[in-house]
């Protein structure tokens, strides 16, 4: 990686501005998922023992522009503070006096958070004035929130403008192992994709077109392509305004491009559907495609086998219910008994894997949903072009 680390600079007895991604899921004022505080606790605590004062920030959820109880980072701090088993004191806010005051009681080795930066609705907008008050409480900056590295906002972009910018650990972390995708991947590579839209991600195949030795497309995006084909897809999820770019993506792909061959199809959307498994020549009228089936799950298998990297974005098919999740499932332990180096990038991805109980046979799994894809669809992510080159 290019970017310069917290190891790349002095901190010890300096104010420390992390921009993390605390961004986690709360009910009844407690965390359920720290995934994410966890996720930033290496670069916490080298912070800590190199004698930083730490003042970490964060947004959580979507509040309309000003404070609002359910969004206040109190339950985040506590369990932050159970994980370092060090006090974590906690603002009212993310700027002002009592901020300033705080931050100015802070010894080396303390960690401050402070109130969820989407208080203000200058974040988003990323208010130069904004992101100047949160660079005045610190002499250098840390964004360590890949989560929210496609974003310019103040506290992830703008506040680097005012302040020496490097990165964290985790943001390193997800640099380097999605960037093995992008810069010299180990061959062969396979991608493989998934998931509800093609729209979404119609860069993303272009951009791994580019790199990969076979892209395998399963999900709700592979019924656009076979409904390209000619296939008659029933009631699937097709996005009919997609169909030419399908086809000319598998004109221009070189047959680097394989489909479902196969797939489990229910009589509606739900978890209680009825399901059949039927050659994707043979989806009755009123049906859909939920999930790919046993011949391409066989098929995406052996493509697996030899290869040396697989970068995997999107589930196979509707994996929320449970008799539509076996092929993503299969293919998720195919991944872990590949040999090869795994990486996956989405949320509901990397949901996936954890249901199948295969998390900690992955490579990386990356902690950015979006800003994941719109690394491998090769665009420049604002939160991390503007930290220091080293
Ligand atoms: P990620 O978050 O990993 O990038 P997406 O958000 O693109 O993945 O897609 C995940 C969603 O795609 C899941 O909610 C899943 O139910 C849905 N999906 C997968 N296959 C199908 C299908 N055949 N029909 C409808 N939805 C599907
Ligand atoms: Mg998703």
């Amino acid at each position: 990686m290019n970017k310069k680390t917290v190891r790349d600079i002095d901190v010890r007895g300096k104010r420390v501005l992390v921009r993390v991604d605390f961004n986690v899921p709360l009910k009844d004022g407690q965390v359920t998922d720290d995934t994410r505080i966890r996720a930033a606790l290496p670069t916490i605590r080298y912070l800590i023992d190199h004698g930083a004062r730490v003042i970490l920030c964060s947004h959580l959820g979507r509040p309309k522009g000003g404070p609002q109880p359910e969004f206040r980072m109190d339950p985040v701090a506590r369990r932050l503070g159970d994980l370092l088993k060090q006090p974590v004191a906690k603002t009212g806010d993310c700027v002002g006096p009592e901020v300033e005051a705080a931050v100015a009681a802070l010894k080396p080795g303390d960690v401050l958070l402070l109130e969820n930066t989407r208080f203000h609705k200058e974040e988003e907008k990323n208010d130069p004035a904004f992101a100047r008050q949160l660079a005045a409480l610190a002499d250098v900056y840390v964004n360590d929130a890949f989560g929210s590295a496609h974003r310019a906002h103040a506290s992830t972009e703008g506040v680097a403008h005012y302040l020496p910018a490097v990165a964290g650990f985790l943001m390193e972390k997800e640099l380097d192992f999605l960037g093995r995708a992008l810069e010299n991947p180990d061959h062969p590579f396979i991608a493989i994709l998934g998931g509800a839209k093609i729209s979404d991600k119609i860069g993303v195949i272009r951009n791994l077109l580019t790199k990969v030795d076979r892209l395998l497309i399963g999900g709700g995006m592979a019924n656009t392509f076979l409904k390209a084909q000619g296939y008659a897809v029933g009631d699937s999820l097709v996005e009919d305004g997609s169909l030419d770019v399908a086809r000319e993506l598998l004109q221009s792909s070189a047959g680097k491009i394989a489909l479902p061959v196969d797939a489990v199809i229910g009589d509606r959307f739900d978890a209680a559907a009825e399901a059949r498994t039927v050659s994707v020549d043979a989806v009755p009228a009123g049906w859909r495609i939920l999930d790919i089936g046993p011949d391409t799950v066989a098929r995406f298998t052996r493509a697996l086998q030899g290869v040396k990297l697989v970068v995997w974005n999107g589930p196979m098919g509707v994996f929320e219910f449970p008799r539509f999740a076996t092929g993503t499932f299969a293919i998720a332990r195919a991944l872990a008994e590949s040999g090869a180096t795994t990486i996956i990038g989405g949320g509901d991805s990397a949901a996936a894997v954890e249901q199948a109980g295969l998390a900690d046979k992955m490579t990386h799994i990356s902690t950015g949903g979006g800003a994941s894809l719109e690394f491998l669809e090769g665009i420049s992510l604002p939160g991390v072009a503007a930290l220091q080159d080293r």
